[in-house]
């Protein structure tokens, strides 16, 4: 991989959540262009070699800094390094930006209501769409489903409520929606294509899919995508391609 591709930024603050996920700031350079959804290529230097992985930015794209929401893998060549980052280290980011999980891609159906569907650090891309403007001027209803395993997991509730106050003032069709699927206590504790198959999620949101006016984003556990996104299929959804459909995804691993 060839190092002209990647410039060299300074962590600006690390914020722990639980043992295994932590966010983390960095400087942004004034090239380093993104629309909220997609990911940047964070490299970092392991005994002499620059191991590189995708990071969805979780910050605005009018954002001075760059902000990522990390899991650490305990054997993983990268996040086993990444979890002790430090304020002043260097990491190694791609130029350009990447991906296609952004609203730009819905040409057909209008837009009507948004569902942003994420599992653990698959939250990230849609707290850079939901500090966008024009995400809430798009929509009537979003709907924010954010599903992790336990309630220690659950980053970020602060920012969103704060997010929404912001970004969303005046808006009244925004619903946070957490799903807690080790805690039988919950309200919402089934995986997600559970709660599609059954009603209780279009319950929780107090709207139903709808075939000519939900866009639909699923994000994370690649198993959960899957499962998700026939659970949609199920209930008249389509994928979204070339701008027409309902359904947009994005795999983690
Ligand atoms: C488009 C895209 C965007 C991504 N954005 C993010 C992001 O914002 N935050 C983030 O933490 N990761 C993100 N990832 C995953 C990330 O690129 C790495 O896989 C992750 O940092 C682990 O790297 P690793 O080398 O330690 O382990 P890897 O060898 O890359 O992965 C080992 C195993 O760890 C598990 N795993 C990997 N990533 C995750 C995860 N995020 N949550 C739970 N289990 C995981 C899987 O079982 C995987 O097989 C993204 C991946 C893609 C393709």
């Amino acid at each position: 991989m060839s190092i002209e591709k990647f410039s060299v930024e300074k962590v600006l603050s690390v914020h722990r959540w639980t043992h295994n996920l932590f966010s983390f700031t960095m400087t942004r350079p004034a090239h380093f262009k993104f629309t909220a959804g997609q990911f940047a290529r964070i490299g970092l230097m392991v005994e002499g070699e620059l191991v590189v992985r995708a990071y969805s930015v979780v910050s605005s794209p009018f954002d001075e800094t760059l902000e990522f929401f990390s899991i650490v893998v305990p054997d993983g060549a990268f996040t086993s390094n990444l979890q002790h980052l430090k304020v002043g280290d260097e990491l190694y980011l791609e130029k350009i930006s990447y991906g296609y999980l952004t609203l730009a891609r819905y040409q057909q159906p209008l837009p009507q209501d948004l569902w942003l569907l994420g599992t653990g650090t698959g939250l990230a891309p849609f707290l850079s769409m939901l500090q966008d403007f024009e995400t809430w001027n798009k929509y009537q209803q979003i709907n924010l489903v954010y599903s992790v395993r336990t309630e220690s997991e659950l980053a970020y509730v602060e920012r969103i409520q704060e997010i929404a106050d912001l970004f969303g003032e005046g808006h009244t069709g925004f619903k946070f929606i957490p799903i807690i699927t080790r805690d039988p206590n919950a309200a919402l504790h089934d995986r997600l294509p559970v709660l599609i198959g059954n009603g209780e999620l279009e319950k929780a949101a107090g709207l139903s899919f709808n075939r000519d006016g939900s866009h639909v984003m699923l994000c994370g556990n690649p198993q959960m995508v899957e499962d998700t996104k026939e659970a949609l299929k199920q209930r008249g959804l389509i994928m979204n391609r070339r701008g027409e459909g309902n359904i947009a995804v994005e795999n983690y691993w």
